[in-house]
């Protein structure tokens, strides 16, 4: 497995590998690596001939008051993990080599982060969106692998590719979960013994809102008030928003009428978490 640090060093080993009519499949990460990471790169690795994780703590997509400086990391045990799962090549960029002094670009998409966790993080996904433009033009892979669990980053991923000309497909990868229901998350080692224990109300409400739909609730409002009584019966816990939207637009949904993406996030004390389900009436 090579370990590359620098923009042309990554550029150079990718030109290889297209110069030897090898295709490349990519799973960008931010390191802290857990098995929803590794089951992208378990997707991936049959799709391609060469597999390449990045592990970049992106600063331009954490607002002030975020946890860029807390950030979990691990690099020895991500590398490990990388390769076992096959992994042919880590890119493992500093923060000046991505944003040297005087950088000027920005990236912005006019829907998309509009709605959901871009309502609470105004500068996330443009941060997103940038970092990846970027990790496409130094990869410049074949394939691209990103998680629903980051559901809206998905989408925005998808605009971006279309809007960009970017000749990469794009794939999703389901959300892995403990056993419990938790969908795993590196922001999941900031949570103590009690607070896991009131983490398991995001996927406790997702499997409620599933099953008052089945039962034929088509009131999004409806829904949503029970979610809410649910999550407060779990200490420290704070909603930031439930939402039932379209799938694609991301728009809101008030009847429930077809296939519905609900997602939701949910601060335990001060760990921010996501989850999100598409749940058909
Ligand atoms: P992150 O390191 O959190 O930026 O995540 C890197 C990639 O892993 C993104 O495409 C995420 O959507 C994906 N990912 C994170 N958690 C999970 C999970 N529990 N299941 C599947 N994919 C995940």
């Amino acid at each position: 497995m090579d370990i590359l640090k620098t923009k042309s060093d990554m550029q150079e080993w990718s030109k290889n590998k297209k110069n030897q009519k090898k295709t490349i499949c990519f799973v960008p990460t931010m390191g802290y690596l857990h098995q929803g990471h590794i089951s992208l790169m378990e997707k991936g690795k049959p799709l391609c001939d060469e597999l390449v994780l990045s592990i970049f703590v992106n600063p331009t997509q954490f607002g002030e008051n975020e946890d860029l400086d807390s950030y979990p990391s691990n690099i020895k045990n991500d590398l490990s993990l990388a390769k076992n799962a096959g992994v042919t090549a880590v890119f493992l960029p500093n923060k000046n080599q991505i944003y040297p002094e005087n950088f000027q670009t920005e990236i912005s998409l006019q829907s998309l982060p509009k709605f959901l966790c871009g309502k609470f993080r105004p500068i996330h996904f443009g941060g997103v969106a940038l970092v990846v433009t970027k990790l496409f033009n130094i990869v410049m892979p074949d394939v691209a692998i990103f998680g629903q669990k980051d559901y809206q980053q998905l989408q925005i991923i998808r605009q971006l590719t279309l809007d960009l000309d970017f000749d990469i497909q794009i794939v999703a990868g389901d959300i892995i979960r403990e056993k419990d229901g938790l969908a795993m998350s590196s922001r999941n080692a900031y949570l103590s013994k009690s607070q896991r224990a009131s983490a398991l109300s995001l996927s406790k409400s997702l499997n409620l809102a599933k099953e008052l739909i089945t039962k034929g609730e088509k009131k999004s409002k409806a829904v949503k008030n029970q979610l809410e009584s649910l999550i407060c019966t779990f200490p420290e816990t704070h909603i930031e928003y439930i939402c039932f939207c379209n799938p694609k637009t991301l728009e809101d949904v008030d009847i429930i009428d077809r296939q519905v993406l609900l997602a939701l996030a949910v601060k335990v004390g001060k760990t921010r978490l996501i989850d999100n389900a598409l749940i058909d009436p």
